[in-house]
């Protein structure tokens, strides 16, 4: 245990560490179509098939020429004109240039290029009238990317940084693993779909779309089974079917102390559960663990638990699965506008707003109420403020660790 923990309360950082060391990628290996592959892993290197680029071209309008030719005298004589995409397949006797274009092939017997501003033109007689250096203003064969040379690596999710990049390659198809199938549901009494009018001591159901929100930006394949009652049948039910139809199970509600009946009774039945008490906050109570054909997070109902356990722990979790390489989260340090109040003993994942101040220093402020049921705070933030287990009250003033959100919360 280190200085800081808490008898009976797991941290966070060795929450998660568990739940990677117990999963693995399962994911069976298919072909997408390049425009389709958006958001999809890989399952091999991507090499490249061609050299970019891939001939000598012109990096400016102007004119090609031997830079010999020009040791004894400044004027050349234009004989022809390259395009981009049409070649000059002529001869080019010795005293001679092109007139060439941005991205047009530098024909083989020339070597320099200089760009249009600087020469002066009088019909045929192309005067050169600055210094030039051999070789000047050309784009060399491979010189962005080599023939076979590994452009992006195996376990790489892949952004709009990196369509262009493989549709530059010509590549129309790429091995990568089949999306996750995530099923997802609600559970508790008190719930009612939006759209329906609310009884006394109900509540709108948000976390089902938390999750559709937070996975609709992580390429799985989502199965919705609504709102389940609490209840020992309903529960069994609908469990036995997400556990045969996905590859991840996620729930939120019924985990915490007194809820956690019915569900635990359930799950016992199909695998191995463990029902943690996090050191967290917000997001105490949360459930993981293997079901028999799939894996469970159990989240926090309360709706901003569940948001900040369902991107802390299980989205990590699930990158691991889903065959993608881990990454650290980008965490910075910033100057603290609030106090926070504070006892060691938990992580605490507080909502903030940063900017850069006019003096280039990361400043951060707190969106206000913080209460794991208090959504306005959240949907104001543009980061999390966290503020380490071990750590105290904190002063305005203070540095502390933010971590702006990802494409996920964005
Ligand atoms: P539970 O974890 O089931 O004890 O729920 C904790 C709190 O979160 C209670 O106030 C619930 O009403 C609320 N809650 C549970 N599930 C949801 C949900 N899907 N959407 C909004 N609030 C919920
Ligand atoms: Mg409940």
């Amino acid at each position: 245990m280190g200085c800081c923990d808490t008898p009976g309360l797991k941290p966070v950082e060795q929450a998660l560490q568990e739940m990677l060391n117990s999963v693995s990628n399962q994911q069976a290996v298919i072909n997408v179509d390049t425009p389709q592959a958006l958001g999809t892993i890989l399952a091999n290197d991507v090499t490249s098939p061609v050299n970019v680029p891939a001939f000598d071209n012109s990096a400016m309008d102007g004119y090609a020429f031997r830079a010999a030719d020009l040791a004894e005298k400044t004027t050349l004589t234009l004989v022809g004109t390259a395009f981009a995409g049409t070649p000059f397949e002529g001869n080019i006797p010795q005293g001679g240039c092109i007139r060439i274009m941005t991205g047009a092939p530098v024909p083989s017997s020339l070597d320099t290029v200089e760009m249009q501003e600087n020469v002066t033109a009088n019909g045929d007689r192309i005067s050169f009238n600055h210094g030039i250096k051999v070789g000047q203003h050309i784009r060399r064969l491979g010189e962005d990317i080599q023939l076979g040379q590994a452009v992006l690596n195996q376990g790489k999710r892949l952004t709009p940084r990196d369509i262009p990049l493989i549709a530059s390659l010509g590549i129309a198809t790429l091995a990568v693993y089949h999306p996750l199938s995530v099923a997802i549901f609600s559970t508790g009494d008190e719930l009612k779909p939006v759209g329906t009018p609310l009884a006394h001591g109900q509540i709108y159901d948000s976390n089902r779309y938390s999750l559709h929100a937070v996975l609709q930006n992580f390429n799985v394949n989502i199965i919705d089974y609504g709102i389940i009652p609490d209840d020992l049948d309903a529960l069994r039910k609908v469990f036995n079917q997400a556990n045969n139809e996905a590859d991840v199970v996620i729930t939120s509600g019924g985990v915490s102390v007194g809820e956690a009946d019915y569900t635990k009774t359930v799950l016992d039945e199909l695998g191995e559960i463990g029902f943690w008490k996090l050191a967290i906050k917000p997001g105490k109570p949360f459930a993981f663990g293997k079901l028999s054909h799939s894996v469970f997070f159990g989240l926090p109902g309360n709706p901003v638990s569940a948001l900040v356990t369902l991107v802390q722990l299980a989205i990590p979790t699930m990158r691991a699965m889903a065959g993608e390489t881990p990454a650290v989260p980008a965490r910075f340090q910033a100057i603290s506008q609030t106090a926070f109040k504070k006892s060691p003993g938990r992580t605490d994942f507080q909502r903030g707003i940063y900017h850069v101040n006019a003096q280039g220093q990361i400043e951060v402020a707190s969106t206000g109420a913080q209460g794991s049921g208090v959504f306005s705070s959240m949907s104001a933030s543009n980061c999390f403020i966290i503020l380490e287990q071990e750590r105290g009250a904190v002063a305005a003033g203070e540095t502390v660790t933010i971590e702006p959100y990802d494409h996920l919360l964005q």
